[in-house]
């Protein structure tokens, strides 16, 4: 069935789309050229001591299927079309949340000569989470605000 953009229908549709993203958004992770530390708080975030599942998350590993791309460590040369490429490969609406402060303003690698900037630098960021590296809580914070601003839209 076709429906017009602006009849009753498709607002319902919408409203169940996004209803269904709030409850449920699938994330991917990308190492855009971290140490390492924030992607294993990231890992600890998903495993079931802190369980970010009960949010509904679940980590995908294709960006087609994703909602979410949680960014960590700053972008390095090499990694910075693969960033570009993974989001773009993305379908909208998509979000991006950035952990760690290399992935905020490049941390402690910045001004090295293969560090291009943070992620903000080369895509959209919608969350920030701060700390080198953030604990699972200051990640689960940074979710649970981007779930908080998709409910306001
Ligand atoms: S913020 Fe800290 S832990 Fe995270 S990638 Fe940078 S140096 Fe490593």
């Amino acid at each position: 069935m076709d429906l017009k953009l602006d009849s009753p229908w498709q607002k319902v549709l919408n409203e169940i789309k996004s209803w269904a993203r709030i409850n449920s958004p699938w994330a991917i992770h990308y190492n855009s050229g971290s140490c390492n530390g924030c992607d294993i708080e990231i890992l600890a975030t998903l495993t079931p001591r802190y369980d970010v599942e009960r949010f509904g998350i679940k980590l995908q590993g294709s960006p087609r299927h994703a909602d979410v791309l949680i960014c960590t460590g700053p972008v390095t040369l090499q990694s910075r079309d693969r960033l570009k490429r993974i989001y773009e490969q993305m379908p909208d609406p998509k979000f991006v949340i950035a952990v760690g402060s290399c992935s905020i303003s490049g941390g402690v690698f910045q001004g090295c000569y293969n560090i291009v900037g943070s992620i903000g630098d080369v895509i959209p960021v919608n969350v920030y989470v701060p700390g080198c590296p953030p604990r699972p809580e200051a990640i689960i914070n940074g979710v649970v605000q981007l779930l908080e601003s998709l409910k306001k839209k």
